[in-house]
């Protein structure tokens, strides 16, 4: 699914010289960039969207691969408001629906070991960021971590079970238990535009027929999801103020990490949220 290049943040909030509102000048450029982003994808013709999506073809299979680990990057990347959203139709609190969006890089071995070790359990969702961490993925966070030891995340994903699966969904009749208010990622998988153009991620069921009026609806949502995103980095980069590393972050984080907790911090176009899981 959807990975947000977390990387591109650290270097927009690490390079170059403070100037005006303690930003630096490659913030300043980042952020008039997608300043003028929003306004070309605002006027985006959601008719040629909805003929190209005619074009490609799309019906769901409905086979949940899309929201299991097992089946590739599932990670789903939500917004303040879609986490709102799906706290008022669960009785979820907003940090049991979405963590820190914590850089990470498991390998395909890694990935698989999961599924053998981690059977599917109920497992208290914020037990994932510690599972997934270890000392030396730390190590290539150094860039993350603060003089207090902790994380500093960009951004928010759906938490998801000890198999890696998305948390809301059913384990064997491989339905969306928030299916109504699923985040925008969800419902117009597995399209997304990027560079304002329309792409696809890997799905059997493109190519499929799709009517008129789907891909319309589907278009609009597409759109919405777009300037939605596009919106939410930029608040994200207007309301970041760059934190204090120290020599010992990666020590203190690893101290930490070793006594079960993880402290991160998680930056987005609300402020930031302090998340102990
Ligand atoms: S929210 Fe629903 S559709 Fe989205 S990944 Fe989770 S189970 Fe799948």
């Amino acid at each position: 699914m959807y990975q947000q290049d977390t990387s591109l943040y650290m270097e927009a909030f690490s390079t170059g010289n403070k100037q005006e509102l303690g930003k630096t000048s490659y913030q300043l450029l980042l952020i008039a960039g997608l300043k003028k982003e929003i306004e070309m994808a605002r006027k985006l013709d959601p008719e040629k969207l909805a003929a190209e999506i005619r074009e490609i073809g799309f019906c769901c299979q409905h086979c949940g691969k899309c929201c299991r680990r097992a089946f590739g990057d599932n990670k789903v990347a939500v917004i303040p408001s879609e986490i709102e959203r799906i706290r008022e139709y669960t009785s979820f609190s907003r940090l049991e629906i979405a963590g820190p969006f914590v850089p990470e890089a498991p390998t395909q071995d890694e990935a698989s070991e999961d599924e053998e070790k981690w059977p599917e359990t109920s497992l208290r969702p914020s037990e994932e960021n510690k599972e997934s961490l270890s000392p030396e993925r730390l190590e290539s966070l150094q860039e993350f971590i603060d003089f207090e030891g902790k994380i500093h995340a960009f951004g928010w994903i759906l938490r998801r079970k000890r198999n890696g699966d998305c948390i809301f969904l059913e384990s064997y009749t491989h339905k969306c238990r928030v299916y109504s208010v699923r985040p925008m990622l969800c419902s117009t998988y597995p399209f997304y535009i990027e560079g304002l153009r329309l792409q696809t991620c890997e799905c059997e069921g493109l190519g499929s027929p799709i009517s008129t009026e789907e891909s319309r609806k589907l278009a609009e949502n597409l759109l919405l999801r777009y300037v939605s995103e596009l919106e939410d980095t930029l608040g994200t980069y207007e309301n970041f103020v760059d934190f204090r590393r120290g020599k010992r972050s990666l020590e203190l984080a690893k101290m930490s990490l070793k006594k079960g907790t993880c402290t991160c911090i998680v930056h987005d176009s609300e402020g930031s949220t302090e998340v102990i899981d």
